[in-house]
């Protein structure tokens, strides 16, 4: 046997996973596609939301986000004249964002997980995994372990062993995914409403800002200069008339095609999927790195006890345990997908969905139970 748990992925899941049983002295290996320098530098997500915040806290493995995170309780809606803001650290369950960039994370995750003895071979790329005989193929080699984890992310092949019926949908939506070297522009998270598309302002560090733009299907990042970003951000944000953007040079633009998908067991035997190996959630909501380090949290002490005592319980009830929460999150990133979009054009259907857009958004505006409604959704899991 090569280790008690394998685990496929150096991603959030994976790696929060890796500690927790690090911790708990369970012997782990961890196979990772990419080197240590790609995954170290890969930026995506950056909002944790209370509960990620405290698997983090509570194992030991915040010094860095308690450091140099920040904490965030604010978000805007505007639209060409208008602007409303939502404290929603004072709504709904009272609890905030803290930023703190993945790659950030994924660093203090790495280094803390090889100081606690756990090993990963980066640049290894897992080809096959066996639910049934508890194996991995990684590099020609076969290994061997008590159980799988399968934490290989969106295009990993973890998934493909867990026979499942599969639920999915593609929004029919794409993002341009920016990163600019420019300070955030406002102290909120923005959301701009407007009939080009949608555009999102979310602050990362002091000199790094990520934007979104929505674009057609199938457009190529390199149709879109410095520029061009920056002026198409300037009119949807309506720069003009709330506040000018600080603008620097964009390093990092790519397309996002929002889709979800949800499995009906994430689970095979040995197996067991987590994070956006289990379920993909479009960025909508900022909840994909946050149902991964709660699927980390839930698998760990389900292996613990399978391993340490023999009791298989929590790992038999581990996809009734998560679908629920995944199938909450994909509601709630759904509900912003309705509010931060309509379909193009001025057909009857088109404008009709528009109105709803725009009722939904004025009521957001005015009723505090609305309100509370998304502040609850908004941070919590
Ligand atoms: P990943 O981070 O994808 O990690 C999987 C790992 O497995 C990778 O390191 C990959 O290299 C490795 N791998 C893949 N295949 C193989 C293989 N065959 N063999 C070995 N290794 C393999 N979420 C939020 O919560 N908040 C946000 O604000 C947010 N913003 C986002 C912005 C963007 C632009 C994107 C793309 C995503 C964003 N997300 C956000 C989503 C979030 O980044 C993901 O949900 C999160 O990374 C999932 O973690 P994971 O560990 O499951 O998968």
């Amino acid at each position: 046997i090569d280790a008690d748990v394998l685990i496929t992925g150096a991603g959030p899941a994976g790696l929060v996973l890796g500690n927790l049983l690090r911790a708990a002295g369970i012997d782990c290996l961890i196979l990772e596609r990419q080197s240590r320098e790609h995954v170290e530098n890969r930026a995506r997500a950056g909002f944790l939301a209370a509960n990620s915040v405290r698997v983090l806290t509570g194992n030991g493995l915040a010094d860095g986000l308690l450091r140099d995170g920040a904490r965030h309780d604010t978000c805007a809606f505007r639209t060409d004249q208008a602007e409303f803001e939502l404290k929603y650290g004072e709504l709904g369950t009272g609890e905030v964002h803290t930023v703190y960039p993945q790659q950030f994370l994924v660093t203090d995750l790495i280094a803390e997980f090889l100081a606690r003895g756990g090993e990963i071979r980066f640049e290894t790329e897992v080809t096959s995994v066996s639910g049934t005989e508890a194996t991995v193929i990684a590099d020609d080699l076969l290994l061997r372990a008590e159980y799988i984890a399968g934490c290989d992310g969106q295009h990993g092949v973890s998934r493909q062993s867990v026979p499942a019926r599969i639920f999915r949908r593609d929004h029919e939506i794409s993002w341009l995914a920016i990163l600019a070297e420019a300070p955030p522009s406002m102290s909120a998270i923005g959301y701009a409403i407007h009939e080009r598309g949608f555009a999102g302002h979310m602050a990362r560090t002091s000199t790094v800002t990520r934007y979104y733009l929505e674009v057609p299907r199938g457009e190529d990042p390199a149709a879109w200069p410095d520029e061009r970003i920056w002026d198409e951000l300037h009119v949807r944000m309506a720069a003009g008339y709330h506040g000018e953007l600080k603008r620097g040079p964009i390093i990092e633009r790519r397309i996002v095609d929002l889709g979800s998908r949800v499995m009906d067991t994430i689970q095979r035997g040995k197996l067991f999927l987590a994070g956006d190996a289990a379920s993909l959630i479009s960025p909508s909501a900022a909840k994909g790195a946050n149902l991964a380090l709660m699927e980390a949290e839930i698998l760990a002490g389900a292996l613990v006890a399978a391993l340490e005592k023999g009791d298989t319980t929590a790992l038999d009830r581990y996809s009734a345990d998560c679908l629920p929460r995944i199938w909450r999150a994909q509601e709630f990133s759904h509900w912003m997908i309705n509010l931060l979009h309509s379909p193009p054009g001025y057909g009857d259907e088109a404008l009709f969905l528009r109105g709803l857009r725009d009722a939904r958004l004025e009521s957001l505006r005015v009723s505090r139970a609305h309100q509370n409604f998304f502040a609850e959704n908004y941070v919590g899991i």
